[in-house]
């Protein structure tokens, strides 16, 4: 077994970006800039932001951060996002997810201009994704995508089930699937016999959210396992949590010819890739 190091793929795509950050900028080209809203106290929410903002600066790109208030109007956060629409300095907007529950986050999704939809969240990039065209992918599908090519090569032809239909990963990792020219199934709770159809896949992308649920007997042997999930679990031990997928990668690592690991999987690439983004609103602006 073979693991994907996603720490050291993120890392090297990020030098990759801090060099093209350099190069714009000697010639004359200002610095990618990222606004990212934060409503509320959510503790999760403030460290993923916390890591986004300092994956930012670490790469020479301007992250402007607006905090708000947990009770924060629905008219203040969409008047927020339309003067970031018009300001000609911010390349990015990116809203920290989940919203206060009073918040309808379609509504302020949707009100990001499409042109500046980093995360790749606004039905017109949905679209885009869905038709084949170009424009902003979700960061932790594109993440997810970016390792299995670099660890496969070329996807076409090959067996590939998304387990999870979510708008953030499994329905965007389809389509990319799709346009890489991979036989895509998408699994999700109403599916009928999980195991079986991962036995016939040469690659699974478990983006479920219940810990350690895909086993090792389920598994194709020699395939290629993306493990998307982020599940906090007591510890045996009975003091402090720690981090799991939803593969149990003890035994997926018997079987499997590739795996990622949590953490340190795909979690790394999310952030590599929202830079990505931001680089290219920043580049056609
Ligand atoms: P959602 O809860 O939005 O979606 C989960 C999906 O899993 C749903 O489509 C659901 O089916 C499906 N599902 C639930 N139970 C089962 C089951 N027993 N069998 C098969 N399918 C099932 O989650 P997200 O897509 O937002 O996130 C998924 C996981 O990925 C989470 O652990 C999350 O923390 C993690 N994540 C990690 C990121 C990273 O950077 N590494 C970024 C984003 C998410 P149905 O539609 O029928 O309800």
């Amino acid at each position: 077994m073979m693991l994907i190091d996603g720490k050291a793929h993120a890392a090297r795509l990020r030098a990759d970006i801090a060099q093209a950050v350099i190069a714009r900028g000697a010639a004359g080209a200002r610095a990618p800039a990222l606004a990212v809203v934060l409503v509320g106290d959510d503790p999760a929410s403030h460290v993923y932001v916390r890591n986004k903002i300092a994956a930012c600066a670490e790469a020479g790109i301007t992250s402007i951060e607006h905090r708000r208030d947990a009770d924060l109007a629905e008219a203040e956060l969409l008047a927020l996002v339309e003067s970031l629409n018009r300001d000609a300095q911010v390349d990015g907007i990116l809203v920290q997810l989940p919203l206060p529950a009073h918040i309808d986050a379609q509504k302020v999704i949707a009100a990001i201009s499409p042109d500046k939809d980093v995360d790749g969240f606004h039905p017109v990039n949905a679209g885009r994704l869905a038709t084949g065209l170009d424009g902003f992918v979700p960061c932790t599908p594109l993440g997810c995508l970016r390792l299995l090519e670099s660890t496969l090569g070329d996807l076409t032809g090959a067996e590939a089930l998304v387990i999870g239909r979510s708008n953030i990963v499994g329905r965007p990792m389809a389509s990319l699937l799709i346009s890489a020219s991979a036989t895509v199934t998408v699994a999700h709770s109403r599916s009928r016999d999980l195991p079986g159809l991962c036995r016939r896949a040469d690659i699974v992308v478990a983006a479920v959210g219940r810990p350690e649920m895909l086993r090792g007997s389920w598994l194709k042997p020699g395939s290629t396992v993306i493990d998307v999930g982020i599940n906090r679990v007591a510890k045996e031990s009975g003091t402090g949590t720690r981090l799991v997928g939803d593969v149990c990668f003890t035994e997926a690592a018997e079987v499997a010819a590739h795996i990622t690991p949590v953490p340190g999987g795909v979690g790394p690439m999310t952030i590599a890739c929202l830079l990505e983004n931001t680089l290219k609103a920043a580049s056609q602006a």
